[in-house]
């Protein structure tokens, strides 16, 4: 592949991973990944400067901002870090820092590297202002939300402005108990600790923020030399005597051989945190150095991060158990010594299928290397066979369903149970009705749904509407109350009103995803409807291909399917699609990017988002090459600009109105 095209598709992966790290906190690869990709675009761009753009992901901060907090600038750029990977890349930067100070030996200071939410805190006139770093130039004002950490000062004794910089972080102990209680409640949970933290200060609710057991440890003061402290170490002191809560775990180090010594006693010590790090930040500790050190667009070069290796362990393989899912698929999962990797423990990795443990020749009793793929699924790499001892056993795969008994078939590499009654599909179909994106009951997650159907309170999706005739026996149950079983009988009722869509995708009908749900709801608005359509009918659909077509007249034609939907019909649930019929797909907007910016007269932002996404687009916070249309009100600033100089389509408000009237 030629440069410049390798250039174009690590930049676009990039910016979307930017996008998911930075504005939804959701995200899709692992920091390492990431890492690899952008340590890949560095080398390309340093062989090939021509192919460097100004707004290549190497020369930005990286954050964006998002619309709905007020936007604060930062007096001074909040930058992120270069980073180190080894010991040669830490030996680099110290010749680096030698050859432009001049210096022959350099005291540094090294800190854990907090992962978390990097946080400004200005205290001007006895007002404080919390920001997070947005793009660097300017961030979010989250005051409210980060005052809600106890461990912040609201207010500190000094006249003049003082500015101070962290992390805020989200204690393991605190994800721990958050992450519970969200698989509990059927919640998605926070991938790691990062994340969490972030969700939590970006919530515009500051009770959310306030629950979660935040904390912050302050690193940097910005300002330290109005007050004549020319050292890092001296101002975290005085950050210390301010009453900030400064990590106590740093050292200062005389010369890089003690850093990389501070490194490796801190990866060893790493586990027993109380808290997620994901490398050492290196600061040169005379803050006098700094000017002749000076920055790159997007880092100080007098600090780098040595960023930990993707963490790696050995543990047992005890046995493989299977699991049965709504459809009938068998899945291996590995029962496995706990262990503790990238901040959780694991006893439990999926196996996949059978052709997964036959390639990597897994025996009972192995020991097997694990990690977290994405720092957040366990994913067993492959076996430690140097620890064989002969104590190990083959492992043979089943031939009968593990619930039911019943028969299995095998379909490319999957197998599945064909008993129809199998009670296993039966505890999936419900979680899988109750989730979020179908009826959306709150509170019934996988764990309830197990709990009731082992209790024999239903065994099927419509007895959940008869889940109340149960109410007193349940209040019996451990980790029940009236309160919230009241709330689950109620999320229960209001369910039944959900528009077709969501009762469409919830049924589970092989290949109808809820996007495919929403196509069918808007095109057939009923469920009678769409129950007497024919073959031919549907395959005039976009998108719908033969597989999905014969699959849905089929299940309309089985009885037992027939029976389900007048149980439902008959306990009241609406069987009609409530949302606008104009066909997104007809949009100008449809499958477009769009950014808003600057004021809107007719509507807020967050409306005309909505507006947009119902018609097809999505919306991002930032302009770059992918975005494709800039809705620019007044008072629009570097992103108008920007879209200029990219030539990307620009339209006012009143041309959008027209727009999305036709
Ligand atoms: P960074 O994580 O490499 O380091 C800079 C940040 O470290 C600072 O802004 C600060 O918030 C934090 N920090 C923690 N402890 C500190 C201390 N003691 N002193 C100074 N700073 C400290 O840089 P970044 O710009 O925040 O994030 C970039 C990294 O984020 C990437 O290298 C990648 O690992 C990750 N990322 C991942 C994805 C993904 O999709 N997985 C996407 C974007 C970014």
């Amino acid at each position: 592949m030629e440069a410049s095209q390798r250039v174009k598709e690590i930049t676009e992966l990039l910016e979307k991973y930017n996008y998911e790290y930075y504005v939804l906190d959701n995200p899709s690869v692992s920091d390492a990944e990431y890492d690899r990709l952008m340590q890949e675009l560095i080398m390309l761009e340093e062989k090939y400067p021509e192919l460097r753009s100004p707004l290549s992901p190497t020369q930005r901060v990286g954050g964006q901002v998002q619309s709905e907090f007020k936007k604060i600038p930062h007096k001074r750029m909040m930058l992120s870090l270069a980073n180190a990977f080894n010991e040669d890349d830490l030996y680099d930067f110290d010749r680096k820092v030698k050859e432009i100070t001049g210096e022959d030996k350099i005291t540094y200071m090294a800190e854990l590297k907090i992962d978390g939410l990097g946080m400004s805190l200005v205290y001007h006139r006895n007002l404080l202002y919390a920001v997070t770093r947005g793009d660097g130039t300017e961030g979010e004002d989250v005051t409210s939300n980060v005052i809600t950490i106890k461990s912040i000062p609201s207010h500190i004794d000094l006249d003049d402005d003082f500015e101070v910089r962290g992390e805020v972080f989200m204690p393991k102990k605190s994800l721990k108990k958050l992450n519970d209680a969200r698989e509990l409640t059927g919640e998605p949970l926070f991938a790691n600790a990062r994340n969490a933290a972030a969700g939590s200060i970006r919530n515009l609710d500051s009770s959310i923020a306030a629950s979660r057991g935040l904390d912050a440890f302050w690193y940097y003061f910005v300002n330290a030399s109005d007050f004549g402290v020319r050292y890092h170490s001296k101002a975290l002191e005085m950050c210390d005597k301010l009453g900030f809560k400064t990590n106590p775990e740093r050292r200062l180090c005389n010369g890089i051989e003690e850093v990389i010594k501070y490194i490796n006693e801190y990866t060893e010590k790493r586990p027993n945190l109380d808290y997620d790090i994901d490398g050492i930040v290196i600061k040169v500790d005379d803050m006098s150095l700094y000017d002749r050190l000076g920055y790159t667009a997007k880092t100080p070069r007098w600090a780098i991060a040595y960023k930990f290796p993707p963490e790696e362990v050995v543990t047992k393989l005890e046995d493989i158990i299977f699991t049965v899912g709504r459809t009938g698929k068998i899945t291996p999962n590995a029962v496995l010594e706990p262990v503790r990797v990238a901040g959780s423990v694991v006893r439990r990795a999926t196996l996949h299928n059978e052709d997964f443990i036959k390639d990597k020749g897994l025996m009972i009793g192995d020991y097997v290397y694990l990690r977290k793929a994405g720092d957040v699924i366990p994913e067993v790499v492959k076996v430690a066979t140097e620890r064989r001892d002969g104590t190990q056993t083959p492992f043979t795969w089943i031939e009968k369903c593990p619930v039911c008994g019943g028969p299995l078939i095998r379909k490319d590499a999957m197998h599945f149970c064909v008993n129809e009654h199998c009670d296993a599909k039966h505890i999936e179909g419900m979680i899988h009705f109750a989730s979020r994106d179908a009826m959306d009951i709150d509170g019934m997650g996988e764990k309830v749904v197990e709990q009731f159907f082992n209790q024999g309170f239903f065994h099927s999706i419509d007895e959940i509407y008869h889940l109340y005739e149960h109410r007193d026996e349940i209040i019996e149950l451990d980790g029940w109350q009236q309160k919230s079983i009241d709330k689950l009988l109620n999320a229960i009722e209001d369910s039944k009103a959900n528009s077709l869509e969501r009762l469409l995708f919830g049924l589970g009908i092989k290949e109808v995803g809820a996007k495919m749900a929403k196509t069918l709801a808007k095109k057939f608005i009923t469920l009678d409807n769409l129950a007497s359509v024919s073959e031919e009918e549907l395959l005039e659909i976009n998108d719908v291909g033969p597989v999905l077509a014969s699959s849905l007249t089929t299940w309309f034609k089985n009885e037992s399917n027939m029976a389900l939907i007048n149980k439902l019909r008959d306990l009241g649930l609406n069987f009609e699609y409530k949302g606008s019929t104009s066909s997104a797909a007809d949009s100008y907007f449809s499958g477009k990017t769009c950014v808003l910016t600057g004021t809107l007269f007719e509507m807020t932002r967050n409306e005309a988002s909505k507006i947009l996404e119902d018609l097809g687009a999505k919306v991002t916070g930032s302009v770059s090459r992918s975005t494709d249309i800039v809705i620019a009100g007044p008072g629009a600033g570097s992103k108008l600009d920007k879209a200029q100089q990219l030539g990307i389509e620009i339209i006012d408000e009143e041309t959008f109105l027209e727009l999305i009237k036709k």
